[in-house]
């Protein structure tokens, strides 16, 4: 039996598990392929290629923060899938660092709106646990109000003071999704747009912005994602068939951050095997 999850975080993200827990998490539960997919950083591939079962295959990703057109004339901020891609690659290495910096500093201005209002918090209480080299990320902050006590769980943080709308929202200077699937596929990478219709998390793009980036070398489309309404994931599905892109499942874990299972949603063997046929920057590895 095969189970495949194209898309986790460890903590070198925002999840809560270390690279070798996730990898035990996803042997645990039965995962034959594995992808490691945290934000905006590879520091934790080595950490997982190291913890692997015997058997265990692990795609080598990262989730990408981009900023698209929404379809309507506007922008959007979305997030990309690159599976596979040489980590080194110059442009990759730059553009990744540049997005860790700026989400600090604007986690740090998020939290000074916050501590404006009276949140007892600091940017000392929310970044003083985090590992060199983590990417920060709003899960952090919701931690941070857990452990002042104004939120039982970052769900509920980000229900009331972190999502998108949210009068302490701060934005980040993104990459341009066009930029990145170039990227991504120039360092020999497969590029896959994650969660494309998420919409409770905020605006989400016209699915005509997917056959846009389908003719910049887009490669697949996350279609099965807890986010995703079944009437959603159909649209994606629809569209993907007519554009030759690869349909992928993920459960976009992220440990005790989120309550969805590792798992949760899975790719079928023969959309990885498409994935696989297009990347050339890393292997996969099997342990
Ligand atoms: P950021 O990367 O700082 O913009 O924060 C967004 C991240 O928080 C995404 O990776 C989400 O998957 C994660 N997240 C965790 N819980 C939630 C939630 N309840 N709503 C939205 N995003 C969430
Ligand atoms: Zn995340
Ligand atoms: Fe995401
Ligand atoms: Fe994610």
């Amino acid at each position: 039996m095969t189970r495949i999850d194209l898309h986790t975080h460890s903590v070198v993200s925002d999840g809560t598990e270390t690279p070798e827990e996730l990898v035990a998490t996803a042997a645990a539960a039965g995962i034959t392929t594995l992808a490691l997919t945290d934000h905006d950083t590879t520091g934790g591939w080595a950490r997982a290629a190291a913890a692997l079962s015997a058997g265990m295959q692990l795609v080598r990703g990262a989730e990408f923060s981009c900023v698209s057109p929404d379809g309507r004339g506007g922008t959007v901020s979305v997030h990309l899938l690159g599976y596979l891609f040489d980590p080194e690659h110059p442009a990759i290495v730059d553009e990744q660092a540049r997005l860790r910096e700026e989400r600090s500093q604007r986690l740090v201005k998020m939290v000074a709106k916050l501590a404006e209002d009276g949140y007892p918090v600091d940017p000392g209480t929310v970044f003083a646990d985090l590992p060199e080299g983590t990417t920060p990320g709003r899960p952090h902050l919701g931690q941070a109000l857990i452990r002042a006590g104004i939120v039982a769980s970052v769900d509920e943080a980000f229900a009331k003071l972190l999502h998108n709308d949210s009068k302490y929202y701060v934005e980040k200077a993104d990459t341009p999704v066009e930029t990145a699937v170039r990227m991504v596929r120039e360092a020999g990478g497969v590029p896959v747009f994650a969660h494309a219709l998420a919409r409770k998390r905020g605006r989400v793009i016209e699915t005509s912005v997917l056959a846009d980036l389908a003719e910049e070398g887009l490669g697949g489309v996350e279609v099965d994602h807890p986010d995703h309404s079944p009437e959603d994931r159909a649209t994606l599905r629809g569209l993907a068939g007519e554009l030759g892109l690869v349909t992928t499942g993920s459960s976009d874990y992220h440990g005790t951050n989120k309550t969805t299972p590792i798992g949760a949603e899975t790719t079928a063997p023969d959309a990885l095997e498409a994935l696989l046929a297009q990347a050339s920057g890393v292997e996969p590895l099997t342990g």
